[in-house]
């Protein structure tokens, strides 16, 4: 049998699989975006639609998730979507270049851009 054969007849399978188990899988990628590496996954994914450039996005990730408190004001961070101790990844939106870990209160002042010194601004 061919590459190409066995591509087809392996494709045609998972076709009949995902079919019949509609439910299951369902289930199946619910649970898994629930887990540690879903929920990374899906925060990278998020951070790269938002133009975050970083050369080892694990490793920002990893101090995304060891950080606890707003790297401005000191509040006390919370994960979620909502609320304004919520957990946020600023980044400067012209180089793609994370800032820091701040809530959401500094998020939405937009901090770091209007701390820096006019002449790096220019
Ligand atoms: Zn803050």
């Amino acid at each position: 049998m061919g590459i190409r054969e066995y591509k087809e007849k392996y494709l045609a399978k998972a076709r009949e699989y995902k079919a019949k188990n509609k439910e299951h899988i369902k289930e199946k990628n619910k649970e898994y975006w629930k887990t540690e590496k879903g929920q990374m996954i899906s925060k990278i994914a998020t951070w790269e639609r938002r133009g975050i450039i970083y050369p080892n996005i694990k490793e920002l990730y990893y101090i995304y998730k060891m950080t606890t408190h707003c790297n401005y004001c000191w509040v006390e961070l919370v994960e979620g979507l909502y609320g304004f101790n919520k957990k946020c990844l600023d980044h400067d939106h012209n180089t793609g270049e994370p800032r820091g870990v701040i809530c959401q209160t500094c998020n939405l002042r937009d901090v770091f851009a209007t701390c820096v010194a006019p002449s790096e601004n220019e």
